[in-house]
């Protein structure tokens, strides 16, 4: 049984203020111990966050692949781990689209992220052109092959499809669309890693809201969801942890 996970991605959103909402959130988590919750946030605030929340699990949003060296701007991830996140985000279409990010770099990253213990969410998904070229099947299906990294096992990596033309936008694919390549994204998994892949959580991301969040999470073969705008503050994003309980 897939315990759910919602997931929020503040990308390059909060200061220091908007740690009242993590407070918030990290409540809401703990009043509903049967669903995981995270957030991950910008580097400046992960190790405030895991401060004022040392019970609940902050993330970042990416991770270079080496240790350490001559990485100008980059952020490693035993820095991460010591600035108290215990996951990272890789492969998100957002770094793939503005730093020219390829599955071969989520493969490292999500590897050395490994390294270190942190846990991953590894994401995959196609543009809307793709899309509309009836592509995103083989697409998603390239990703993984590519990027899912040595030893991909349930206890710590999640894989979460989001449609890039889904992400920011108000659009979802349908929840027939969703359920069909999450199954497709399943049936990858056990060719890639055998019966475990049953194990592996999928979430689903894209334009997930308290509106809709009970009828995606519903779907066959959703674990849960990656969030973005509706993860900025605890009034959006706990009626969807609450979707999930
Ligand atoms: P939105 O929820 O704002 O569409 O963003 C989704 C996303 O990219 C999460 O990683």
């Amino acid at each position: 049984m897939r315990r759910k996970l919602v997931a929020g991605n503040w990308k390059m959103h909060g200061m220091r203020p908007h740690l009242r909402e993590i407070d918030a959130i990290a409540a809401a988590a703990r009043a509903h111990p049967q669903v995981d919750a995270l957030l991950c946030v910008p580097y400046t605030l992960i190790a405030a966050a895991a401060d004022i929340a040392p019970d609940f699990t902050i993330g970042a949003q990416d991770v270079h692949e080496s240790d350490q060296g001559a990485h100008t701007g980059d952020i490693s991830a035993p820095m991460l781990v010591e600035a108290g996140a215990k996951v990272v985000i890789v492969g998100h279409s957002e770094r793939r689209a503005d730093h020219a990010e390829t599955s071969h770099h989520t493969w490292a990253k999500a590897a050395a992220a490994r390294r270190h213990g942190l846990n991953v969410i590894l994401c995959c998904g196609e543009t809307e052109a793709e899309h509309d070229a009836g592509r995103a099947e083989r697409i998603v299906q390239s990703q993984i092959e590519k990027s899912l990294p040595d030893g991909a096992a349930p206890d710590w990596l999640t894989i979460a499809y989001e449609p890039r033309w889904a992400i920011g936008t108000g659009k979802t694919p349908t929840l027939d669309e969703i359920a069909t390549m999450h199954a497709i994204l399943r049936a990858k998994l056990r060719g890639m890693i055998g019966p475990s892949a049953n194990e592996m959580r999928i979430l689903y991301g894209g334009s997930v809201s308290g509106a809709n969040a009970a009828s995606i999470l519903a779907v066959d073969d959703v674990d849960g969801a990656l969030v973005g705008g509706a993860s900025l503050t605890a009034a959006k994003f706990v009626p969807i942890i609450e979707a999930a309980a």
